[in-house]
C-alpha cells in the first residue's frame, strides 16, 4: 500500500452565480481552483492562506461534506468522490473534521459524555457498556475529568470545548483528520495546549493531519509541509523548514513578514500588500496574485504561472521561476 493516505488531483469547487428571472447562471465563484496535492501517513500538511482563499472549503470538500465540482480524491487509493451518499458515510468514520468553533456543532441539550457517544452510537459500535468506556477513555486522552461527562457544552471554556470537539472527532478512531482553524478562536495560552494536544495525540494513534490556519505563525509548530493558497489556487507548496528558510512565492514572502519574530536582536522588514484580495467571482486573468505583487512584471497580467518544482520538493507558482517555461504551456 502508497504511503500517501491522501492523493486529491484538480480538485475544484464551484459555485453557480444566477441572475434575471430566468435565473441564468452567469459566472462561477470559483471558491477551490483546480488544487493538487498528497498527504503521507502520519503526516502533517498546512493549508494557509487569508480568508476567502479556499482553504476550509478544500477541507470540507475533502470530506465530502461540501460535494467537490471536479477532481479526484484518493484516499487509501480509493477515489472517494465516486462512492454513493451510504458508502461515503461509512468511508468518513475514517475522515473526521475538527472546526474552528466546536461551539456550534456541540448540541446544547445533550450533555459531553453523550455528545462523544452520538458518533459511535450512529456507526453501531459496540453495547452501550463498550461506548461508555470508550466515552470515559476519550475525555482521559484529551485531559477531562470523568465528572465533566456529564456536563452540557455552555459551562465549558473555548478551550475545553476544543478538546470535546477533539474528542469527538477521536471517538471513531479515524486515520485522518482535517482541523479547520482549531485554534483560532482561542487565546495565545491555549491555542499552544490545543497544538501540544493534537500532537500528543498525532503520536499515540498515528493520525495524520491536514491543519488549515490563516496565519503561518500557527502551523509553524505543528506542520510537516504547508501548502500556501490564494484565490482558490495553491501558489506555494514545500516542507516547513523549506518555507520558513526560502519563500519564494511574493505572497508567501509577505504572509511570513507579518509573523512576529521572538529574538529581538533579529530586524524583519514587514511586507504590506496593496488592496484587497480580489472576489473570486471575478479573479483577476494570469496570475491572480499580479493586483497586489510588490514584484509584478508585464508577463503577470497575462499568463498564469503554473505550479512548478523549483528545488527538491519546492513547488512555487510565479513567472520569476518560470522564465524558461514556454508560454503555450501557461496560457489560460
Ligand atoms: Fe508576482 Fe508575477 Fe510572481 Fe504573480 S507571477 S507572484 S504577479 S511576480
Amino acid at each position: 500500500m502508497s504511503d500517501m493516505l491522501l492523493e486529491v488531483h484538480g480538485l475544484k469547487k464551484y459555485y453557480p452565480i444566477r441572475k434575471g428571472i430566468m435565473n441564468k447562471v452567469r459566472g462561477y465563484v470559483k471558491a477551490v481552483d483546480d488544487i493538487s496535492f498528497s498527504v503521507a501517513r502520519g503526516e502533517t500538511f498546512g493549508l494557509v492562506g487569508e480568508s476567502g482563499c479556499g482553504k476550509s472549503t478544500t477541507g470540507r470538500s475533502l470530506l465530502r461534506l461540501i460535494e467537490p465540482t471536479a477532481g479526484e480524491i484518493r484516499f487509501e487509493g480509493e477515489d472517494i468522490t465516486r462512492l454513493s451518499l451510504e458508502e461515503m458515510r461509512k468511508r468518513r468514520r475514517e475522515m473526521q473534521i475538527v472546526f474552528q468553533d466546536p461551539f456550534s456543532s456541540l448540541d446544547p441539550r445533550n450533555t459531553i459524555g453523550r455528545i462523544l457517544e452520538e458518533p459511535m452510537r450512529v456507526h453501531g459500535t459496540g453495547d452501550a457498556r463498550q461506548r461508555r468506556a470508550a466515552v470515559e477513555r476519550l475525555a482521559d486522552v484529551v485531559g477531562l475529568a470523568k465528572s465533566h461527562l456529564q456536563r452540557y457544552p455552555h459551562q465549558f471554556s473555548g478551550g475545553q470545548r476544543q478538546r470535546i470537539g477533539i474528542a469527538r472527532a477521536l471517538a471513531l478512531q479515524p486515520k485522518l483528520i482535517v482541523a479547520d482553524e482549531p485554534v483560532s478562536a482561542l487565546d495565545v495560552s491555549i491555542q499552544s495546549q490545543v497544538i501540544n494536544l493534537l500532537q500528543d495525540l498525532q503520536s499515540e494513534f498515528g493520525l495524520t493531519y491536514i491543519f488549515i490556519a490563516h496565519d503561518l505563525s500557527v502551523v509553524k509548530h505543528i506542520c510537516d509541509r504547508v501548502a500556501v493558497m490564494y484565490l482558490g489556487r495553491i501558489v506555494e507548496v514545500t516542507s516547513k523548514r523549506q518555507l520558513y528558510v526560502t519563500p519564494q512565492h511574493p505572497y508567501t514572502q509577505a504572509l511570513l513578514s507579518a509573523v512576529p519574530e521572538p529574538d529581538p536582536n533579529i530586524r524583519k522588514e514587514r511586507i504590506i500588500l496593496r488592496g484587497e484580495v480580489p472576489s473570486p467571482a471575478n479573479a483577476p486573468v494570469g496570475c491572480a496574485f499580479h493586483t497586489r505583487c510588490p514584484r509584478v512584471m508585464e508577463v503577470c497580467r497575462n499568463v498564469r504561472p503554473p505550479l512548478l518544482e523549483t528545488d527538491g520538493g519546492h513547488f512555487t507558482a510565479c513567472h520569476l521561476y518560470t522564465a524558461l517555461t514556454p508560454v503555450s504551456q501557461t496560457r489560460n
